[in-house]
């Protein structure tokens, strides 16, 4: 993919990709995240679950039908796809790429599969979060007090959960969301030390001020 910078000064663009067990809490910390860094974009999936009280199509999801998923599978449409929790889930490919070409922070939340996936087509350009809950107790009382899945929605995930936390080990980094505030911090400083991180900026641009 072609590296160019971006206009805040001369860098690569980057996804910066947060997986978490579902309730963790991923979706507040994101709108955290994205509240204190206005320039990040945020990369809206396709599914095929259905929207939950308050989501709005083609803000939180594209939701789609089982067939247009799939159809889109066959087109190529995806960066990656995954089924989880017995849905499908895939991250539209173009949008990702020509955001990353052109310079631009992007952010995500993938489960295990699909940032492993992002992780292997950018490996210099996405950096992995995996964001854990303090227990798998504060777990459940997060998906129970969220009240938007049934009990046995809410024993798979944390069933499922058990897998994902064990994956942590690929991330780049990982970071506990006990006291929201402190976590939207930690990961405000990760994304702050990547942006800065002197790998990402454009030889280019040093070459032109020495010049
Ligand atoms: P996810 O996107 O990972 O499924 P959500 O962001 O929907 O999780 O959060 C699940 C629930 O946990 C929500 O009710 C949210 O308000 C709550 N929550 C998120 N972070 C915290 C936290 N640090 N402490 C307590 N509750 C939290
Ligand atoms: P939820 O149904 O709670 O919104 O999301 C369920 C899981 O699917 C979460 O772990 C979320 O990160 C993951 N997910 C959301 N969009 C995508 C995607 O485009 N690709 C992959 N692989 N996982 C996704």
């Amino acid at each position: 993919m072609k590296k160019t910078a971006n206009a805040a000064g001369g860098r690569r663009g980057m996804v910066f990709v947060i997986s978490a067990p579902s309730g963790t809490g991923k979706t507040t910390l994101v709108n955290a995240v994205r509240a204190r860094f206005p320039f990040l974009e945020q990369s809206i999936s396709c599914t095929t679950r259905r929207p939950r009280t308050g989501e709005k199509n083609g803000r939180d999801y594209f939701f789609l039908t089982d067939e247009e998923f799939r159809h889109r599978i066959d087109e190529g449409y995806f960066f990656e796809w995954a089924e989880v929790y017995g849905h499908l889930y895939g991250t539209p490919k173009e949008w990702i790429a020509q955001r990353v070409a052109a310079g631009k922070y992007i952010i995500c939340s993938l489960d295990v599969q699909g940032a492993l996936a992002v992780k292997d087509l950018l490996p210099d350009d996405a950096v992995l979060v995996f964001v854990l809950p303090p227990s798998i107790m504060a777990l459940k009382q997060r998906l129970t007090g969220r009240a938007l899945d049934d009990i046995a929605a809410i024993e798979r995930r944390l069933e499922e959960a058990r897998d994902e936390i064990r994956r942590y080990i690929h991330y780049d980094y990982v970071v506990v969301n006990d006291e929201l505030e402190h976590a939207a911090a930690l990961l405000g400083s990760i994304l702050s030390s990547e942006i800065h991180c002197s790998k990402r900026w454009n030889a280019d641009i040093i070459e032109k001020m020495l010049a």
